[in-house]
């Protein structure tokens, strides 16, 4: 039996949260779920965004699912706590095509492996004389085992080429740091070609060539922005599923936010949390029921009959989450 953490948090996150509990309790495996809060609507509750009690539980379970959370003003963000307090410094990001969706290429398959702890969310902003500062700090430390995990799902995956993205030419001390990590840590792997390119080429040949990437790594704001563009690539935020990993937990969550220009509207895509709830079942080592999911979510989309409207159909989010039951 696995204990779930679940924090579904606020607008669409709750929606498709209940879609992934509902694919989980119709899944031949036992679960226990403990639900915590977190968001802007807890802080409406509870005056923090993340109370002690959510991380407690979080620390505690098997894996940890997260909906989405809606910003708080003045309030640090409850999602990027979450993470440092889990250590989760991994936030793996697959940017994948289906068939059956509108998309700009049909043969994409990439895995942004994005460090999740320092870099420019730091959240270590301040002012001095006239000017406001945001540290953007890069260690060793964190650079090397990201490029570790990099190399690593390279090879899970049996793809057998890691990108590492980064700005050494400007910023020449961090992302020096961060480049020559991932060359050191790859000398450990020789049969995985290794290459690398400054985060405005490697954006521009997300667009034009994304079949030349197999696995990129990338400090935090840069692998944000180039995943959210890879969503772009291949149907949306609607398909982007992700998983922060570190050395005792694991956290999942779709790339996308709360939404709330569709929230309580019950029609937001669950595909992305439902490919979260797949990721979290490998990271629990459950391959074969993995795989059902995943399957099942391509047939969903490759028959095209329910889809919820970003993907041009009608269905609500309860509607396709049931047709992609049905598929298992
Ligand atoms: P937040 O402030 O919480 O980050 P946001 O609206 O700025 O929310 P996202 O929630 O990431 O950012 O989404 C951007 C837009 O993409 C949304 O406004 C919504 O229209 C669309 N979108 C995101 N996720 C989904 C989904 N699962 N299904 C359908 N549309 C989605």
């Amino acid at each position: 039996m696995y204990n779930i953490s679940i924090i579904a948090g606020d607008g669409i996150g709750r929606e498709v949260m209940e879609a992934a509990e509902y694919l989980l309790d119709n899944i031949n495996l036992e679960f226990k779920f403990r639900y915590g809060e977190a968001g802007y609507d807890c802080y409406q509750k509870n005056g923090t965004t993340l109370p002690e009690e959510t991380i407690k539980i979080a620390k505690k379970s098997d894996a940890v699912l997260f909906g989405a959370n809606t910003s708080t003003p003045g309030q640090p963000s409850p999602i990027i706590n979450l993470r440092k307090e889990l250590d989760t410094y991994a936030n793996l990001r697959p940017i994948k095509s289906y068939k059956g969706v509108k998309s700009l290429y049909d043969d994409v398959d990439i895995l942004i492996v994005r460090e999740n702890t320092e870099g420019l969310y730091s959240q270590k902003e301040y002012e001095r004389e006239d000017s406001v500062i945001a540290e953007r700090i890069i260690t060793k430390k964190a650079s090397e085992r990201i490029s570790e995990i990099a190399f690593k799902q390279c090879i899970d995956l049996e793809k057998n080429k890691v990108t590492c993205v980064h700005k050494s030419n400007v910023l020449k001390k961090t992302d020096g740091v961060f480049k020559e990590s991932f060359y050191k840590i790859g000398e450990k792997y020789p049969e995985i070609e290794k290459n690398d390119f400054y985060v405005d080429a490697a954006a521009m040949y997300m667009v034009s060539q994304p079949q030349e990437y197999q696995v990129i790594v990338a400090s935090n704001l840069f692998g944000d922005i180039l995943s959210d563009e890879g969503a772009g690539l291949v149907g949306g935020l609607g398909l982007a599923p992700s998983g922060n990993i570190g050395d005792k937990h694991g956290l999942f969550e779709p790339v996308h936010g709360s939404a709330p220009d569709i929230a309580g509207r019950n029609i937001a895509n669950p595909c992305s949390m439902i490919l979260s709830v797949a990721m979290m079942l490998d990271y629990l080592k459950e391959f074969e029921i993995s795989n059902n999911v995943k399957d099942a979510v391509a047939k969903t989309l490759a028959k095209g009959e329910v889809k919820t409207p970003d993907l041009g159909g009608n269905a609500s989010t309860m509607e396709m989450a049931k047709a992609i039951v049905g598929e298992m």
